[in-house]
Order: structure tokens, then sequence, then C-alpha cells
């Protein structure tokens, strides 16, 4: 092999945006290249010591912030206040990483959208800059649609997408707040070399990577599903992470089930619903009678919470009357959605989280919430047909934010009968979702899309770093 490239990752402090980047980091370490992540000494604890991965960490400046010690990302916050010391923090970080990064200049930086200022610093050493930000490119292309086509500034309620390769409705008006925080990360993006994302072609579909390139004239490298590098049940186990229930408990327990018989509800790493509408998802459950794993955030299930405390989430006695699993914190996600017995995932629509359910070949109940959810919903729902919709009308501006409507029980449980009862509607989404599947593992194999697409970004990269200079102007426009 000629002279590997020398690669810097620096991933945004959140479970979300972490886990998928450094994954993508390994697809170019196991192919020989130098990669090293950039980030704080706690989020280098769940970055996988496998694959040559170095890591170089600075300081978290948690006195600055008023954080304690060793809360380092959006992960370990449970509420608006600490996010905003998160974000602040990341702030504190550039100068650092800026020096490190001058003085051991790399031949490409992969970013977060998160770090815009990545986008000074590459253009001062005259390196190529991809950014990633966690999204599928069809969301991408939604939100650049109604950055070019803006709904009206009195605008509520459903839309269609504008000048959009299907007509696509979306059930909510993007509030500003969201809107005004994403567009301008999302501007700067665009004056990058390329979008790295976690998804495969054939998911996206060749329309939406045409109308991306057309309409922003800008390249996106699908290297996805990036969960598909991790191939033993360990390293499935070890994303992320360290799971409050053994891997070793919940094989078992599914083991002991049906094939397609469990609904596995979690809703990420930053989603907290209130006590009220817990209840409500409780109660759709123990009313549907289907066996399920519930991922519940830990600040809901402490061990020390009191009985009292518990009935406001949860029906009294409801854990003695259904037969499930109740996870108070991480759960091996990957894991438990590679598992046959698996029939159907309630999920708030994170994008990792639906790459990872169409990589297993299950197909989702669909929940979103905030920020991307919306238009990734869509994509699985209206476009690919491999999930159904709870109906959700309220989009609040960020995860951390208490919403105004419920969901009521009997519409969740609608929802969930809709996938897990075997009717023909059913059975034809749990058909496509299979095919999905396979699709996702042959696009990361020898040959196909993803696999094909890291090498000729590699050799790209490659051809930057020995024109550098010459060539670096021409080559950063669209080919
Ligand atoms: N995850 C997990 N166990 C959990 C919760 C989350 O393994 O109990 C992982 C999940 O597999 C995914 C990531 O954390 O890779 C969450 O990302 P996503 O985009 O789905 O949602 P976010 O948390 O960013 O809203």
């Amino acid at each position: 092999m000629d002279k590997p490239l020398k690669l810097y990752f620096i991933p945004y402090l959140a479970a979300g945006h972490m886990i998928p980047l450094c994954d993508i980091a390994s697809l170019f370490a196991s192919r020989g290249h130098l990669v090293t992540i950039i980030t704080t000494p706690s989020n280098a604890q769940i970055i996988s010591k496998s694959n040559n991965l170095n890591v170089h960490t600075f300081q978290f400046p948690s006195q600055q912030v008023g954080l304690p010690d060793g809360v380092e990302n959006l992960t370990s916050v449970t509420d608006i206040d600490n996010s905003y010391k998160i974000f602040f923090a990341t702030t504190l970080l550039r100068e650092h990483i800026e020096n490190f990064v001058e003085q051991y200049p790399p031949d490409c930086v992969i970013a977060d959208f998160l770090f815009p200022w990545v986008d000074e610093l590459a253009n001062k050493l005259h390196i190529p800059r991809l950014v990633f930000n966690g999204f599928s490119l069809f969301t991408i292309c939604a939100m650049e649609s109604l950055k070019l086509h803006p709904l009206p500034e009195d605008a509520s309620g459903s839309f269609v997408i504008p000048h959009f390769p299907h007509d696509i409705v979306i059930n909510s008006t993007p509030p500003v707040g969201s809107k005004s925080f994403i567009d301008p990360l999302l501007t700067v993006a665009l004056k990058s070399h390329g979008f790295i994302i976690n998804s495969f072609v054939e998911l996206d579909g060749e329309e939406y990577v045409e109308y991306y390139e057309k309409t922003m004239t800008h390249k996106a490298w699908h290297l996805g599903p990036a969960s598909l590098v991790r191939r033993t049940t360990q390293e499935k186990a070890d994303r992320g992470e360290k799971s409050t229930v053994s891997v070793e408990k919940c094989l078992a327990w599914l083991n002991s089930k049906r094939d397609k018989s469990v609904i596995y509800i979690s809703f990420g790493t930053i989603c907290y619903f209130p006590d009220k509408q817990l209840y409500e998802i409780a109660s759709a459950i123990e009313a549907s009678g289907y066996e399920f794993i519930w991922v519940v955030p830990e600040k809901r299930g402490k061990e020390n919470e009191s009985e009292v405390e518990k009935e406001n989430w949860l029906p009294k006695g409801f854990e003695e009357r259904n037969k499930g699993m109740i996870v108070r914190g991480w759960a091996p996600q990957v894991v438990i959605l590679g598992h046959s017995a698996v029939g159907a995932f309630l999920t708030h629509c994170g994008w990792n989280s639906m790459v990872e359910a169409i990589s297993a070949g299950v197909p989702m109940i669909t929940w979103p919430v905030h920020s991307d959810q919306f238009y990734n919903e869509k994509l699985i729902t209206q476009v690919r047909g491999i999930g159904v919709e709870i109906g959700v009308e309220e989009w609040i501006t960020t995860a951390f934010r208490d919403m105004e409507k419920l969901v009521g029980r009997d519409s969740i449980e609608k929802t969930m009968r809709r996938l897990m009862d075997d009717s023909d509607e059913a059975v034809e989404i749990r058909r496509k979702a299979q095919g999905f599947a396979k699709l996702a593992r042959h696009a990361v194999g020898e040959g196909g899309s993803s696999h094909q697409n890291l090498t000729n970004l590699i050799d790209e990269i490659k051809l930057l770093r020995d024109n550098k200079g010459s060539k670096f102007c021409a080559l950063t426009s669209l080919r």
C-alpha cells in the first residue's frame, strides 16, 4: 500500500453523533490509514479500542462551565440548562483543537457540523474538510429545500416539502428556533469537500442523491450503515455507553421468545418524556399484551426511586402483570435489534436507531420528537414503506423541552397492532424491511455501494494530498 492517509475525526459530544462517526473512522482505519479521534477523556472511554483508532484528548472545561467532573456529553445531562453548558464547553475546546491540528496537520479533517469553525481551520491549512451530522441525505435535502423555498412566516400544522422528488407531507411545521439553529450550520457544511452519510445509497435513493448534487452542487458520500462495522456480539454490545442490563441477560430473555413477538421501545439518548407520557406508553403496552423491551432513561427509574414516584409513570403492579423487560438506562440496542424475537421497534426516529433497525430488517413504529426526526420518519414510512406512524403532530424545539400534547394510549396501541398483527399490511411491511436489510449488508460488503464509495473517497483524498496546492481549489468544487 502507498503512504497511508493521516486523518483526524472530531465527533460532537453526544452519543448519537459520536458512535456512528467513530464507527465510520474505524472503516478508514481498517483500510490501513492513520486515524485519530479528537475528544475529551470521558468521551474517549466509549470509543472502541479495536480497529487501530488513536485517540487524542483535551481536558473538558468542567469547572469553567459549571458541570460535575465526568459529565462531558449531551447523553449525560438531563435538562436544557446543562445541555447549553455542554454546548458552551465545546466552544471552549476550539482553541486547543485548533492549535493541535495546526501543529500536526492531517491530510483531511472529518468534523461534526456542530463545529463550523473547522471550515476556517481546514482552509487555512489547505486540507479538505468532510462534514458529518448524523442525518440521512433525504433529511438534509428536505432541510435545504425549506431553506431555498421557505414556508410563510405564519405557517403552522402540516405542509408538503416544496419542489421535492416525492410529495412528502410533514405532520408539523418546524419550530423557528430549531430551523434558525440548524440552517446556518448546514450552510457552512455545504462549503466543505463533502458530507459523510451514515446510510447507503439504496436507502436514500438515487433520486435524492441526484437532487442533492444538482440542487446543492455538493457531494455526499454514503459510507454506512456504520453499525455493521461491528461483527461479533461483543463488539455490538460494546457500542456506546456501558449497558445497564447485561447482554447475556437480554439474549437469554429474547431466546425464550417466539420469532417477531417482542416490541423494542426506545427513544434514544436525549428524549425525556414527562411522566404522564410514559404512563400512556405503559398503558398501551399493557392493553396490547405484547412482550416488550422498553428502555427508560435513568432519571425515570433510579434504583432509589420511591414506589410513589414510580407510580407517576408506571401503573401500579405493571411489572408483575406484564411480560417484558424495562431497561433503566442504556440497552445493547444493536444486539437487541439483531435478535429474531424482535418484531417491531417503537422509535423516536433518531437516524442511528432507524438505520440500525433497517440493517436488522426490523420494521418501525415512528414517533418523532424534534430536529431531523420528522423528516427521517417520512423516508421510512411514506417513501420506503417500512414503518407505520403514530401520528405525532407536535415538534418540540430541543430534546429537553416538555411537549404539550400527549400521545394517547389508544393511538399507541393501535399503531403497535398494525405492525405486530399478521395483517396483509404488516406482512408486506416486514417483507420490505427484510429486503432493505439485505441491501444494507450488501452495501458494506466487497463490491457494495458504500464499500465502493469508501474506496473512491480514499482515492480522492490521496489525490488532494499528493497534488496539494495546485489542484486543491479545483477539486473542492463539485465533481
Ligand atoms: N443507544 C444504545 N442504547 C440505548 C440508547 C441508545 O445503544 O439504550 C444507541 C443507539 O443504538 C444509537 C444511539 O445510541 O446508535 C442513539 O442515536 P439516535 O440517532 O438513534 O438518537 P439520539 O440519541 O441521537 O436522539
